[in-house]
């Protein structure tokens, strides 16, 4: 079973709408790569895939990660410990007057490190595991999807991204799939180190522009630590050729295939106010690029 993840230095360069499009060439009976493919979406800080393969969900789970402290006012007997104690600020004393104060956590400034449960005298404070987001297996036009959506605050999205990738693996053996299609979190950070890790293939999908070098040579840094198979495409090449040829002059410096181009057109916005992934869509040279693209990429 393979497992291939498009990722990009930074968000809004593309990876999505080539992840569609990969969907449905995957299921396609003409293209080189037909299969059986389980898709997942780990870029659970604002994932996005579902806006264009309208997913009917088949199940949902909760999502716990981390502690938060939670403060029982009647058993309290207002000592102060936990506010001297919490280095977050989010502890709070409210002066009742006649030297009486009370105190209150807010648990969206709590950080959960659990020093005010340990030093309350009295255990006036719960501790209980905090719900961070939400995980779901849902069925779409080209096969299963495993997605995710964190909390808005909710933290540890590495582990999330770990929890929809291992679902998905599960899914894939359950369903003998030969592909793991994942649509990765950008940057560098925890989420994308969770979403390559022990992947059979990356492509980092790129900007003809400074910055889109940039983030890619920051990728491929990570991709040759974790000793993962790079492979580079730039989308939009021809809004500026020169830039396009030395991104990739890079990439190969890097040890990184090139994974061929994909020009700039409508056809990647008609396609998204249509729900539907450019290949099903458009059948002129823009959908021909991602063909090759996904052609290449099995070489
Ligand atoms: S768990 Fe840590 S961050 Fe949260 S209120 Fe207690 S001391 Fe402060
Ligand atoms: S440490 Fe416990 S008893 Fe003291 S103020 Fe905090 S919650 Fe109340």
């Amino acid at each position: 079973m393979r497992e291939l993840v498009v990722i990009s230095g930074k968000g809004g360069t593309g990876n999505t709408s080539l992840v569609a499009s990969f969907a449905a060439l995957a299921g396609s009976t003409g293209s080189r790569q037909a299969g059986n493919a389980v898709l997942a979406d780990c870029d659970v800080d604002a994932a996005d895939l579902h806006l264009l393969l309208a997913p009917t969900m088949c199940r949902r789970e909760d999502f716990y990660c981390g502690h938060t402290a939670i403060l029982r006012q009647p058993d309290c007997i207002g000592c102060g410990a936990c506010l001297a104690r919490c280095r977050f600020d989010a502890v709070r004393k409210t002066d009742g007057g006649a030297g009486e104060a009370t105190f209150t956590i807010d648990t969206t400034a709590c950080e959960g490190c659990g020093v005010c449960v340990w030093s309350c005298p009295v255990k006036a404070i719960d501790f209980p595991e905090r719900l961070s987001g939400e995980w779901y297996v849902s069925d779409t036009r080209h096969g299963p999807m495993v997605h995710a959506r964190l909390t808005p605050g909710g933290e540890n999205s590495g582990k999330l991204v770990a929890k929809v990738r291992e679902t998905a693996r599960a899914l894939a053996e359950e369903r003998k799939a030969d592909l793991i299609l994942v649509d990765g979190p950008p940057g560098i950070g925890c989420a994308v180190i969770a979403s390559v890790s022990g992947a059979s293939q990356v492509l980092v999908v790129t900007e003809p522009t400074l910055s889109g070098s940039h983030d890619m040579a920051r990728v491929l840094e990570l991709t040759r630590h974790f000793n993962i198979p790079a492979a580079v495409c730039v989308n939009k090449w021809d809004l500026n050729a020169e830039m396009t040829t030395r991104i990739e002059a890079e990439a190969l410096r890097a040890g990184a295939m090139i994974a061929s181009r994909v020009r700039y057109g409508r056809a990647v916005t008609d396609a998204q106010l249509r729900g539907r992934a450019v290949v099903e869509t458009d059948f002129g040279p823009l959908a021909a690029d991602i063909r090759t693209v996904w052609e290449n990429l099995s070489r």
